[in-house]
């Protein structure tokens, strides 16, 4: 098999997604780019997490096209091509439904930035407009709307989130549940006290220099 370590990576962060509540039975996709290549490893549409092998993983070119695996890609492919051909920067990709998020999807909000762990995150989690899955509509209203974010929350779908890694946007897609959470309990007793830009910039500087191993 071809991208074994990438592989893995991806299925491992797929596996992280119901552990943490993210995604429900096909719900939500995971992809990774391989710097080497360009090749990316994605889910397969509409697949069981709890059935799901390393094997099970399509390896697809930039354009799509399907060089290994048996099984259709996920029906969000054509978001994940887009964002790859246009931020070089980006080799994982995290989608999900998850729930609290998509509150503030729901009603078209961004999620504030109520928590200093926003600092990993970028500040503010930008909301996108409505955009039909399949076509290129979703990642042109993502490049729109994201500016720095590592982060998007979609209009009525969900969140989708960027890293260099595919364990880091795994690990954000985390972190936007838990903010959306904290945020969506904290409005319903009154008014969050929400970061200024220059509290989110200092908590950025913080964890640049104290955070992680
Ligand atoms: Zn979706």
């Amino acid at each position: 098999m071809m991208l074994n370590e990438l592989r893995q990576e991806v299925y491992e962060s797929l596996i992280e997604l119901p552990k943490n509540h993210l995604v429900t039975m096909h719900s939500g996709t995971v992809s990774g780019r391989d710097p080497a290549t360009g090749l990316i490893v994605i889910k397969p549409t509409g697949f069981r997490y709890d059935r799901l092998t390393p094997a099970d993983l399509l390896v697809i070119d930039a354009e799509g096209k399907r060089l290994e695996g048996n099984l259709r890609p996920s029906s969000d492919t054509e978001t994940h091509l887009y964002m790859y051909k246009r931020r070089p920067d980006i080799h994982g990709i995290v989608h999900t439904h998850s729930p609290f998020a998509s509150i503030f999807a729901v009603l078209g909000k961004p999620i504030p930035p109520v928590m200093t762990s926003v600092a990993l995150l970028g500040g503010e989690i930008p909301i996108g407009g409505y955009a039909p899955v399949g076509g290129e509509d979703i990642g042109s209203e993502i490049m729109a709307k994201i500016g720095n974010c590592s982060a998007i929350v979609m209009q009525n779908h969900g969140v989708y989130t960027f890293a260099p890694t595919v364990w880091k946007a795994t690990v954000i897609a985390v972190e936007v549940e838990d903010l959306a959470k904290i945020a969506h309990y904290a409005m319903l007793h009154g008014n969050p006290i929400v970061l200024t830009p220059e509290q989110v910039t200092e908590f950025q500087n913080i964890y640049a220099t104290l955070y992680g191993q």
